[in-house]
């Protein structure tokens, strides 16, 4: 198998990890604020100056944003990282491409009441905060108008009330942007609303901020999930091994023993994960982590993202191969999401 994770050979060494970790650890709040905003300022840390000339005009209308140690989880010098290439700005998201569009999945068809869509039978998906950490470069927020369709604290009675009103609905996604962006009590404010509904038994959530800010679960989110009395989903998004590093695995043992099922989704990306080795020590990272493999999504196609798309025959023979080297646990299902669909549709 080719490259593991956590390499650590591969890390910033020296003066820029010492810059990087130098921040206090503990107020997560912090460390977002922190996060590199400035592709200047990331490419000089990682010592690729030289790249400053391919940078796109104001970010190619999307900011870069990525905290600082995930930024170290990249290797120095490597213009190809695969931790790099999901959040640097490229020239090739300014070309506009036939059938690639703003709105790639038909969110806003199956809005229901204000930030809650429900597209599927029995989940119903809460768009509970429009802020992520980080800002990754083939994701369809970038065009979505969250500002509008955030459902921000106080404002859940609409989306409470339809899922008072609809018995159908056993779990509650929240996702967004990055639900785990709200503050530890919002999300205990919501919860228990959510109580009051013995429809809903599962809670499940839609994260990224485990592995790209560990620090995010902290002792006052464990215990908010510990002593939620429903069941518990935390479906993690990466897309490569060296996004696992200790801290990353710490928080997922913290997410475990407050009683989480932990799932992970990846999205199919060229030059990021397009080959089996790289998308089997994914699947081996994570699950030494605790987490099993769910969904490989194709690429939604969103205007800016064309250049990460593989082909769905690639696609394919990418999972076969998958399934001929791994358990059968290990090997996520390969899907693409189509608007109007009754789930997400597999290849
Ligand atoms: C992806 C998605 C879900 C969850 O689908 P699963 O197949 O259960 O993971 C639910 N609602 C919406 C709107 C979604 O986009
Ligand atoms: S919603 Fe997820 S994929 Fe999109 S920018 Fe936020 S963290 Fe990245």
């Amino acid at each position: 198998m080719g490259r593991t994770a956590g390499t650590r050979s591969y890390m910033i060494t020296a003066s820029p990890q010492a810059r990087i970790t130098s921040t206090s650890r503990d107020d997560w709040r912090q460390l977002w604020r922190d996060a590199i905003t400035d592709p200047l300022e990331l490419l000089n840390l990682l010592g690729l100056q030289g790249l400053a000339d391919t940078l796109p005009a104001n970010d190619a209308g999307f900011a870069l944003r990525v905290p600082r140690g995930f930024v170290a989880r990249m290797r120095h010098g490597d213009p190809s990282d695969p931790l790099l290439l999901q959040v640097l700005p490229q020239l090739a998201e300014c070309n506009e491409t036939p059938g690639f569009s703003r709105d790639a999945v038909g969110d806003l068809d199956a809005r229901e009441a204000q930030g809650l869509l429900h597209k599927y039978h029995g989940r119903a998906l809460l768009i509970a905060s429009g802020s992520c950490a980080i800002n990754c470069r083939y994701c369809f927020r970038r065009h979505f108008p969250y500002g509008e369709e955030m459902a921000a604290a106080g404002q859940w009675r609409q989306a409470l009330d339809h899922l008072r009103d609809d018995p159908s609905i056993s779990e509650l996604i929240l996702s967004g942007g990055d639900p785990l962006a709200l503050a530890t009590a919002k999300l205990e404010d919501l919860t228990r609303g959510l109580q009051a509904l013995p429809h809903v038994s599962r809670l499940r959530i839609h994260t990224r901020l485990p592995v790209v800010l560990p620090e995010r679960v902290d002792s006052a989110l464990q215990h908010w999930l510990g002593a939620l009395p429903l069941q518990k989903v935390v479906v993690l998004h990466a897309n490569h091994a060296n996004e696992f590093d200790a801290d990353v695995d710490a928080a997922c043992r913290r997410l475990r023993a407050a009683g989480v099922t932990l799932l992970n989704q990846s999205v199919l990306l060229r030059g990021v994960n397009d080959n089996v080795a790289t998308l089997a020590a994914l699947s081996e990272r994570m699950f030494a982590a605790g987490v099993l493999p769910y969904y490989l999504h194709q690429l939604d196609r969103v205007q800016g993202a064309a250049h990460f798309e593989v082909s769905d025959t690639v696609a394919l023979a990418l999972s076969e191969a998958l399934r001929a080297q791994l358990p059968g646990y290990l090997v996520p299902k390969l899907v693409r999401e189509v608007g109007g669909d009754a789930s997400k549709r597999p290849l």
